[in-house]
């Protein structure tokens, strides 16, 4: 039976994790719990783009954490890319069976808007539940409700729910057990 690790990348607040791994767990039926903190210092960030490189992070995470046999979600707040993309909210690699999603764009006050700690837990898990979703296979869905659909802006993450359309489940369901 798989399990999901979140991997904090440096200090991310550990209620707040502690609330997302319950949820997490409720939506795949899977155990879920916090592991230690990864470091990454800054100076790894592209220096031009002020951005951390989407591989980088897969490879610091797979060998920080040799012995996990799970699935693992690295949550940062370190703003992400991947080559042809000006950002990503987060993405996954299913051969090396981990997630990433980044704080960063999640944030309110990225925007201009005020913080609010509700809104952020919100947006992140449902991009948490996208990426995991990605980690079991799953592509992207045209249902704009559905936690597979695409998140070209906040918009659409604020659009969309933190659960999966029915077809997106079962097909889940079919690749977790
Ligand atoms: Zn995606
Ligand atoms: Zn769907």
């Amino acid at each position: 039976m798989d399990q999901i690790s979140i991997v904090p990348i440096n200090a991310i607040d550990s209620s707040f994790l502690a609330r997302l791994a319950l949820c997490l767990e409720e939506r795949f039926l899977l155990s879920c719990r916090v592991e230690r903190a990864v470091q990454i210092p800054r100076t790894t960030l592209n220096s031009v783009r002020k951005q951390l490189f989407l591989n980088t992070l897969y490879a610091r995470v797979v060998a920080a954490t040799p012995e996990s046999t799970g699935l693992r979600l690295a949550v940062t707040d370190f703003d992400l890319y991947k080559t042809s993309h000006q950002f990503i909210f987060g993405d996954a690699s299913e051969e090396q069976r981990v997630a990433v999603v980044s704080l960063h764009r999640l944030r309110g006050d990225f925007y201009g808007d005020r913080a609010d700690a509700n809104l952020l837990f919100q947006r992140t898990l449902k991009e948490c539940v996208h990426d995991l979703g990605h980690a079991f296979g799953l592509k992207h869905c045209f249902n704009p409700r559905c936690a597979m659909y695409l998140s070209g802006s906040i918009f659409d993450t604020d659009n969309k729910l933190s659960h999966f359309c029915e077809t997106c489940e079962r097909r889940v369901r079919a690749s977790s057990t």
